[in-house]
């Protein structure tokens, strides 16, 4: 569709929403991906609770995905893997933390040694098809999150996934500021940048200063205390160990992705001489005020181990008066009421929440509005074009870009073709984007009958006529009738009604 002569950006997830990224660059007849990520479902799509980017553009044009590159290790930006590599079939470049998610995670859909995954050092370089890569270290919410600078013979794109400025990441090194400002110097076609925090004056803030006031915090709590965060934050897992040596608690892990990621961050190098941590069913040996627990669920997931601790339903754990529940983590917008359930349920317990509006419990891994600045600083990008956020995200980013002197901006929405070199940037095409629902082990398109039939009948309910007749067509029972979500009871009343 594209000349082969042109250098294009064609994001099939992640612009116009915030989740399940997935970006390809068209250079001389190839295909990068960058990222392949998933969403989860909500309100709208009952019983989804997995989404993934229609890849169909990509799949007419199998034969010239040359490779993907995974940029880190959060669920969208590599969680779409397990289920849509059968269809890729490509080679995936990450670095190894994210390897080694994908290695315990490519099991669960069969995967387990099919896909070649080429471990790329952070801050390495690598060449995949006419794509010559070097990598970039970035501060983020998980360990050995990667900038690319793609380099082709029309010029170089700088592609900064989710990323912060963080004089103390805890974990990993800062965002290299050193590498941004030679790619800078020697000059980039466009820069494309997250655009999460777009609407947040000021610096977000550094893991640093939030592991003292954890300690804080805790400091003034009397018994049991549990810290939910997302399982792949490694840094907050190590502060976790420094709040309770400080505070004379051990550290227990609850959820079974904690575990994994502990394992994986120590075969990594990370959390290095850490202690032992304690086993959710040890924790009840241990006295109140020694327990220190890190949970998942902060999101409200109903079949997380915080929503069962809530319902008192946990095999091993029980929360009671005296205990806290630190929230250490934001609120992602839709999940506001699972997470309202769930305090109210620690509300019936009485115990006590701290969340971000209470104390500093936590930090975001996305950049604001001075660390964007900073960012164009280093760089000077001609062009900016931004990626992750929502369509206003999107829209304020080029607005804010402008302002700060970037000439150029543009926008690119998923299925939008945007022509990068040579010349302006200039939307070219649209291809067919969209969502598929992970459906066991089949991908139903979330526009497709499936979906919107249960949307419908979660809205309307639905009635079944069951009629039995025999080979010449007479009846042999007496017809049923049921309507499940419109009325109650038996057909007769139906009937009446
Ligand atoms: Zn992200
Ligand atoms: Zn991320």
């Amino acid at each position: 569709m594209n000349k082969s002569d042109e250098l294009v950006f064609l994001p099939l997830g992640g612009c116009g929403e915030i989740g399940m990224n997935m970006g390809l660059y068209g250079y001389k007849g190839s295909w990068l991906m960058v990222d392949c990520g998933v969403t989860f479902g909500d309100d709208l799509t009952p019983g989804v609770d997995v989404m993934v980017p229609d890849p169909a553009f990509i799949i007419e044009n199998i034969d010239n995905l040359v490779g993907l590159v995974v940029t880190h290790a959060h669920e969208d930006h590599l969680g779409g893997v397990p289920y849509l590599w059968r269809q890729l079939n490509c080679p995936v470049y990450a670095t190894p933390f994210a390897a080694g998610l994908l290695t315990r995670k490519l099991p669960e859909t069969g995967l387990a040694s099919a896909v070649p995954i080429h471990e790329v050092k952070p801050g390495g370089n690598f060449s995949v098809g006419p794509f010559d890569i070097s990598l970039v270290n970035l501060a983020h919410s998980v360990p050995e999150t990667q900038a690319l600078a793609i380099k082709t013979s029309l010029g170089t794109v700088l592609h900064v996934t989710d990323w912060k400025l963080d004089s103390e990441p805890l974990v990993g090194p800062p965002t290299d500021e050193k590498a941004l400002r030679q790619i800078g110097n020697d000059g980039v076609l466009a820069l494309m940048c997250d655009s999460t925090n777009v609407f947040v004056e000021g610096r977000t803030g550094s893991e640093g200063p939030l592991r003292e006031s954890l300690i804080d915090v805790v400091q003034n709590c009397k018994n049991r205390v549990a810290i939910a965060c997302f399982a792949s934050n490694v840094a907050r897992m190590e502060s976790a160990i420094h709040v309770a040596e400080a505070t004379g608690r051990r550290v227990a892990l609850v959820g079974r992705s904690l575990w994994r990621i502990a394992e994986i961050a120590k075969e990594c190098g990370y959390l290095e001489n850490c202690p032992e941590f304690v086993d959710a069913r040890d924790i009840g040996y241990l006295p109140r005020d020694e327990v220190l627990m890190l949970v998942t669920g902060s999101q409200g997931e109903a079949r997380a181990a915080l929503a069962r601790i809530a319902a008192d339903d946990h095999p091993d754990i029980s929360l009671a008066e005296g205990d806290t529940v630190i929230f250490s983590s934001r609120e992602i917008p839709g999940n506001e009421r699972a997470i309202g359930r769930l305090r109210n349920q620690l509300a019936r317990l009485n115990v006590e929440v701290i969340n971000e509006r209470d104390a500093f419990v936590h930090v975001s891994g996305h950049p604001a509005r001075e660390e964007l600045q900073q960012l164009y600083d280093w760089v000077k990008p001609p062009v900016l074009i931004p990626i992750h956020g929502e369509a206003r995200h999107l829209i304020e980013h080029c607005k804010f870009g402008r302002e700060n002197g970037i000439p150029v901006t543009a926008m690119a929405e998923n299925g939008e073709m945007l022509r990068l070199a040579p010349g302006e940037p200039k939307i070219l095409a649209q291809v067919q984007s969209g969502r598929y629902a992970v459906d066991g082990r089949r991908l139903v398109p979330v526009e497709g009958d499936v979906v919107r039939a249960r949307r419908r009948m979660t809205f309307s309910g639905v009635a079944v006529a069951t009629v039995v007749l025999d080979e010449d067509g007479e009846l042999i029972k007496t017809p049923q009738l049921s309507a499940p979500g419109i009325v109650d009871g038996d057909w007769r009343r139906c009937r009446d009604a």
